[in-house]
């Protein structure tokens, strides 16, 4: 069998947990390089023995000593620092898995695009920011882009071998979040506990929070609009509280294609890990007679105005994506730290993209320019609010 090599960037997450449990059921077919964390130290270290990883880079500085201590022996290479994960993600591998969360995943990944590798990119946040900036860095470097987000992972296996010219209309569809069904008054007093708890997915924090606020979805649009090209206006949103059909394409013949299967992000990594081909997964079997309804329904921008935010941003293009995407960040890490009340996210957003239009970032550095301004503008916006 040949060996294929792979570096896990944001190992110690929950797309980290998928991807991981993943080799084990390949065991021998990969050799993993580098395997991060940004201070989970001895989750890291587990993991990079288990694996036999040739470098653990952990993001957090301080964490150095620690790390090298839970290493001791190993001969595995210990690392710290933002430039040690860029350093990290230049190392050549058959692909490297972006899982990291935020914007904070958006350098190591460039650098994995720079060495014209494959990427499968979890890590939206990174592309949403980047947007334009990311694309031509992946067509000047031959770079390929595999989508692991279970919408944009559908929708790229429901466009093989057609025409993007054909296309009439993508659809992402939404789970609509734990809050679906509550009211504005509801909302505003909503939990953090509340928020993170998921009806459908078992996801890391942030990501839970922007499922519940629906900028997930808002970002996820973002995401399709530069992934496949077909234009804004034939993107649409459509919520399914069953989280079954995990997007679709329709065609200008009338045909839709979608794709299905069980709420479990191994089925889109493991679509990834072995693209062009298909490698086996113990995920439950869809049983769509247990199921027996899927529902559907338009999302309500009144209740939820984040996806109404990130589709004018991705009008506005240029740097309003990046900036929008920093401020939910500030907006959400302050909603988990008990700051600000749920429906002050979005509106936080908003307030943010009201005052901060820089030019569009032509380079990566411009693109991390505008998010550390933008953060900074958040957060003092937050204080003064
Ligand atoms: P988690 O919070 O579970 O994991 C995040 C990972 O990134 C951890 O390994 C964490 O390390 C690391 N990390 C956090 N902050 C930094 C930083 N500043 N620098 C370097 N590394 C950092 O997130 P998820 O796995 O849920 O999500 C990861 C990405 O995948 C997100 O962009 C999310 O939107 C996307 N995604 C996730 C899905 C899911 O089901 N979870 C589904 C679709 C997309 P440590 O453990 O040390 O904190
Ligand atoms: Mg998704």
């Amino acid at each position: 069998m040949n060996q294929r090599s792979i570096s896990i960037f944001g190992a110690t997450g929950s797309i980290g947990a998928s991807t991981t449990d993943l080799l084990r059921s390949e065991k021998g077919k990969w050799r993993v390089v580098a395997l991060t964390a940004q201070s989970s130290i001895s989750e890291l270290a587990q993991l990079a023995r288990e694996f036999e990883a040739e470098i653990a880079v952990v993001g957090d500085e301080r964490c150095l000593g620690e790390l090298r201590d839970a290493l001791a022996g190993t001969g595995i290479e210990a690392a710290a620092g933002k430039a040690a994960l860029i350093e990290a993600a230049a190392r050549p591998v058959d692909l490297t898995v972006a899982g990291i969360v935020g914007c904070a995943g958006l350098a190591p990944t460039m650098a994995a695009i720079e060495q014209g590798g494959t990427v499968a990119l979890a890590n939206k946040e990174a592309l949403v920011s980047a947007g334009e900036v990311m694309t031509a860095a992946v067509a000047r470097h031959r770079a390929t882009l595999l989508p692991v987000d279970s919408e944009h992972n559908a929708i790229f296996q429901c466009l093989a071998g057609n025409d993007l010219a054909d296309v009439r209309w993508i659809t992402l569809t939404a789970s609509g979040g734990p809050f679906r069904e509550w009211s504005e008054e509801r909302l505003a007093a909503a939990t953090p506990v509340e928020a993170v708890r998921h009806p459908n997915w078992d996801m890391g924090a942030k990501i839970s929070v922007d499922s519940a606020t629906m900028m997930n979805k808002g970002l996820e649009l973002i995401e399709a609009f530069h992934l496949f090209p077909v234009g804004l206006d034939r993107l649409r949103i459509l919520v399914h509280p069953q989280s079954v059909i995990h997007s679709m394409v329709e065609y200008r013949d009338g045909s839709t294609l979608a794709q299905l299967g069980p709420s479990d992000m191994r089925v889109p990594i493991a679509s990834a890990l072995a693209w062009p081909a298909r490698m086996n997964t113990t995920c439950d079997p869809l049983d769509l007679a247990a199921i027996g309804t899927l529902s559907f329904a338009a999302p309500d921008e009144v209740r939820f105005p984040a996806t109404r935010l990130a589709r004018e941003a991705a009008e506005a293009g240029g740097a309003a994506p990046a900036v929008l995407n920093a401020a939910n960040e500030v907006a959400v890490a302050a909603f988990l730290a008990g700051q600000i009340g749920f429906t002050r996210i979005a509106a936080h957003v908003a307030n943010v993209l009201e005052t901060y239009a820089p030019s569009a970032p032509a380079s990566l550095d411009d693109v991390l320019a505008v998010d550390s301004e933008a953060r900074s503008r958040a957060r003092l916006l937050m204080e003064t609010a």
